[in-house]
């Protein structure tokens, strides 16, 4: 299979503001503007084109031009350049992109679609995921994640008509990276991406700190994953968000106990399990008791970090003292950042929170398919 088919990723821009109104301007060069799909005029570098959504169209106005296209507006950049783009009701910052970019009319509003080269995207992606301030090996960990998520998620939005939006949904996407640790990582990563054992793209799955342990994918979503598999870390031991505290009213405890699972809380051997308890590692179940009470549920209902804690007595109320922050299943960040700085490569990490992965050049995927490992 050529590369080709992975070269460019087709972007949703501006996917969670509905908007009517924008500007789009050249990146350091001019674009043509195509209606249509027609040819139809050059946007030069220094005129800025506004769009409006209209019953009849989109119209498009600058200083210099005057154009309205039943269907389409597309803006296309001299190699290696690209546009920029503003939202102009709600009014947002401008942004620069690599690319292309199409606006169509959907649903009541204007539809934007970038596409942008994959490398390109990936930078975009770890440089707004990612932040600032983090050591190589961690970019590089941060952009085969990307990589990977972005080919593993090409059919995500097909009934709208591009691969990934540019929200959280899929990845956030805000532009062009213009870091330049960043744009290192992304190069020497080039074109690599994580599959599993069968040479299926992975999901990468993390969190922000697993508290010492991570959890077996079908521990917490009822579906198995062979690499999503339950590992020690004591990387993320003394990070930011490694333990917690909340108190929580005994009564409520109690109460929602015998409600929602039927808990026997006149039985005081039961409520003496359920109100101290401390786990020797991460459970499933709250306490070992009969019926099952699941942490991950009581995690959600009680807004907890973590389904990682021991239960203490104090007073009229139940002490929750926890640790890690997140569903802890794959990756840990605060784990793997810890290990970046201690001079862990970047594969070293991958395995280290991932079980039998493999880092493959995306254009051998199929070669590797085709040949039945
Ligand atoms: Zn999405
Ligand atoms: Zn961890």
């Amino acid at each position: 299979m050529a590369s080709g088919q992975y070269a460019d990723v087709r972007v949703g821009l501006l996917w969670e503001t509905p908007t009517r109104q924008v500007m789009v301007m050249g990146d350091g060069g001019p674009l043509t503007i195509w209606v249509d799909g027609k040819k139809a005029a050059e946007l030069s570098s220094s005129d800025g084109l506004v769009l409006k959504y209209t019953d009849a169209g989109i119209h498009a106005r600058s200083l210099l031009l005057d154009l309205t296209a039943k269907k389409t507006i597309t803006f296309r950049s001299p190699v290696g350049r690209g546009f920029r783009l503003r939202n102009m009701a709600p009014k947002t910052a401008e942004r620069a992109y690599p690319g292309s970019l199409e606006l169509s009319k959907a649903g009541g509003n204007l539809k934007m679609v970038a596409t942008v080269p994959l490398e390109e995207y990936v930078g975009g992606v770890v440089q707004a995921e990612a932040g600032k301030g983090h050591w190589l090996e961690y970019y590089k960990l941060q952009s085969v994640s990307c990589r990977t998520y972005a080919l593993a998620n090409k059919r995500r939005h097909a009934g709208e008509g591009f691969e990934v939006c540019d929200a959280t949904h899929c990845q956030v996407f805000h532009g062009r990276n213009k870091q330049d640790s960043i744009r290192l990582a992304v190069a020497l990563t080039r074109d690599l991406v994580v599959v599993d054992s069968d040479i299926r793209l992975i999901h990468a799955t993390f969190h922000s700190n697993c508290g010492g342990e991570t959890m077996n994918a079908e521990d917490v979503w009822s579906k198995s994953e062979p690499y999503l598999i339950s590992t020690i870390d004591t990387f993320c031991l003394h990070e930011p968000h490694s333990v917690w505290t909340k108190s929580v009213p005994r009564t409520k405890w109690l109460n929602y106990l015998r409600k929602e699972y039927g808990v026997n809380t006149d039985d005081s051997n039961i409520v003496a399990s359920v109100t101290e308890h401390v786990p020797e590692c991460r459970e499933i179940f709250l306490a070992n008791i009969s019926p099952e009470v699941s942490l991950t549920r009581l995690r959600r209902d009680f807004h907890l970090r973590s389904a990682y804690f021991s239960i203490h007595p104090e007073g009229d109320m139940v002490v929750l003292n926890g640790r890690g922050f997140g569903h802890g299943v794959g990756l840990c960040q605060e784990g793997a950042m810890h290990m970046a700085r201690g001079g862990y490569t970047y594969t070293d990490i991958l395995h280290h929170y991932f079980a039998n992965v493999h880092l493959v050049k995306l254009q051998n995927l199929d070669f590797f398919r085709d040949d039945g490992l």
